[in-house]
C-alpha cells in the first residue's frame, strides 16, 4: 500500500511517501515545501540515494503546498506514483491528542472535533495539523486518512506520573497534566529492541532518549510508556537545541517581572531561545557546539556538559522508577551520530550496570548497534528512528484494526 505521511507546521509542508506491505517498507521519495505564505517559496522532492527535483513555487497556504508535494511525486524525474489515486492511505503527523487518543485514529468527524477540543493545549501545532488534513482530504478523497498522535504512546502514564503538584481544580478545568510527546519514536525503539532480542517487548524495562532537536527520555515497562521527560507541552524535561526543558517556575517568574517580558516573549524565549543555544550563545546544532568546544570555546562546553548531566539524572529517575532497567537506547540525530555524547552521558554509570565499549560506541554513527561491552548488565543501544515510516506503519495499524472493528 502507498501511503503518503504529511507533517503541517506552521512555515512548512514535510512529505514522504511509502510503500508498505508483508513486512518490507521503503521510502519511495519524500520532501519539502517551504515557507507556506511565501510567493517565492521553494518546493523540494526526492528520491532516498536517488534523483531530486528542486523548484520555485509560490506557496499561500497547506492547499497548495500539499497540491505541489502530489505533483512532484507523479513528475517523471521522480516518478513515485503514475496518478494521484494511487496512494491509498494518508498519514497525518498530529501533535497533540490530549487525554482522548490512545491510538492512531481513522479521521471521522467525531475525530476532527476531538482534536479541535485539543487546539487550546497546542496553539502552535495543531491547527496547522488540521489544515493540512483539510487541504488533503479535498485532494485526496478516496483515500483513508489517519490521524497519528505524538501524545498517544503516553496515555499510559499513571496519574503519579502525569500529576502537576498544582490546584487540583484548575488543573482539571485547564486539562492541565503532563502528556508526553515524541510516542512513535519511544514506542518504536522499545519493539525494534525487543524484535533485535527475539523476545515480546513484555519481558523487558527500557529507559529510551529521544536526543534531536527535540529531546525527550521515556520509561518503558512491559511495552508501557510509564514516565516521559516531555510534559503538558514539549517544553519539559531535558535540554534541547533550543527549549530549555526543566526550570524553576519561579525564575520564569522573576525574568517576567524584571525584563517587563509579555506572555508571548517569554514563551518565545523558553521554546527558541534557551536549551544548547540559550546557554552557548552560538548555536541549536550540537556539531557546531562540539567543534567549537574541542578549540576551547568555554560556554558551548557548558552547554554540552548541562545536556549530558540533565539525561545523566533522567537514567537516573527512570532506573528507579522502573526498579531496574535491561537497556538504555539513544535515537535521534544526537543519539544516531554522536559517540561522545553517548560516553559522556554513560560514564560512570557502573553502579547502573552500564558501561559502554569505547569501540563499538565509536564506530555506531547513524546505524542500529549494541555500544555495550561484553559484561555489562545494563545493555546501551543505538536504533535509528525513522519517524515518516513509523507513521505510514502506525497508518496501516489504524486501517486493520478500524476494519476488523466493522467486520
Ligand atoms: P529534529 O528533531 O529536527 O528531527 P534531528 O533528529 O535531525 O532533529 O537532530 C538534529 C541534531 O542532531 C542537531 O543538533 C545536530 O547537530 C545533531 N547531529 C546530527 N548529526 C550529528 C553528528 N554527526 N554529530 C553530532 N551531532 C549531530
Amino acid at each position: 500500500m502507498k501511503v503518503l505521511v504529511l507533517n503541517c507546521g506552521s512555515s512548512s509542508v514535510k512529505f514522504a511517501l511509502i510503500e508498505t506491505g508483508d513486512g518490507r517498507d521503503a521510502t519511495l521519495a519524500r520532501g519539502l515545501i517551504e515557507p507556506i505564505g511565501a510567493t517565492e517559496g521553494t518546493a523540494s522532492c526526492e528520491i532516498p540515494g536517488g534523483r531530486r527535483r528542486v523548484r520555485p513555487a509560490s506557496i499561500p497556504d497547506h492547499n497548495r503546498a500539499i497540491r505541489l508535494a502530489l505533483e512532484m511525486l507523479a513528475e517523471p524525474e521522480i516518478g513515485a506514483i503514475r496518478g494521484w489515486e494511487e496512494i491509498e492511505a494518508v498519514g497525518h503527523r498530529m501533535v497533540h491528542g490530549g487525554d482522548r487518543f490512545q491510538e492512531p485514529a481513522v479521521v471521522t468527524e467525531a475525530v476532527v472535533r476531538a482534536i479541535q477540543d485539543c487546539v487550546a493545549l497546542a496553539p502552535l501545532h495543531n491547527p496547522h495539523n488540521l489544515s493540512g488534513y483539510f487541504a488533503s482530504r479535498g485532494l485526496l478523497p478516496h483515500a483513508a486518512h489517519v490521524a497519528v498522535f505524538d501524545t498517544a504512546f503516553h496515555q499510559t502514564l499513571p496519574p503519579k506520573a502525569y500529576t502537576y503538584a498544582l490546584p487540583h481544580g484548575l488543573c482539571a478545568r485547564y486539562r492541565v497534566r503532563r502528556y508526553g510527546f515524541h510516542g512513535t519514536s519511544h514506542r518504536w525503539m522499545a519493539e525494534r529492541y525487543a524484535e533485535l532480542q527475539g523476545r515480546p517487548v513484555e519481558e523487558f524495562k527500557l529507559i529510551t532518549c529521544h536526543l534531536g532537536n527535540g529531546c525527550s527520555m521515556c520509561a518503558i515497562e512491559r511495552g508501557r510508556s510509564v514516565d516521559t521527560s516531555m510534559g503538558m507541552t514539549p517544553l519539559e524535561g531535558l535540554v534541547m537545541g533550543t527549549r530549555s526543558g526543566d526550570v524553576d517556575a519561579a525564575a520564569v517568574l522573576h525574568l517576567m517581572q524584571w525584563e517587563q517580558l509579555s506572555v508571548e516573549r517569554m514563551d518565545a524565549l523558553l521554546n527558541k531561545g534557551s536549551g544548547l543555544y540559550g546557554i552557548s550563545g552560538i548555536s541549536n546544532d550540537m556539531r557546531t557546539l562540539l567543534e567549537h568546544a574541542a578549540r576551547g570555546d568555554e560556554r558551548a562546553a557548558l552547554a554540552i556538559e548541562v545536556f549530558c548531566y540533565r539525561i545523566r539524572k533522567y537514567i537516573g529517575a527512570y532506573y528507579a522508577v522502573l526498579n531496574g532497567a535491561d537497556a538504555v537506547i539513544f535515537t535521534g540525530g544526537i543519539g544516531e551520530n554522536a559517540p561522545e555524547i553517548r560516553r559522556r552521558v554513560c560514564e560512570s554509570l557502573d553502579a547502573l550496570g552500564i558501561r559502554l565499549d569505547e569501540q563499538r560506541n565509536r564506530a555506531a554513527v547513524g546505524r542500529e548497534a549494541d555500544l555495550s561491552a561484553e559484561d555489562a548488565r545494563t545493555r546501551v543501544w543505538a536504533i535509528p528512528t525513522n519517524e515518516e515510516l513509523l507513521i505510514a506503519r502506525e497508518t496501516v495499524r489504524a486501517l486493520e484494526s478500524a476494519g476488523r472493528q466493522t467486520r
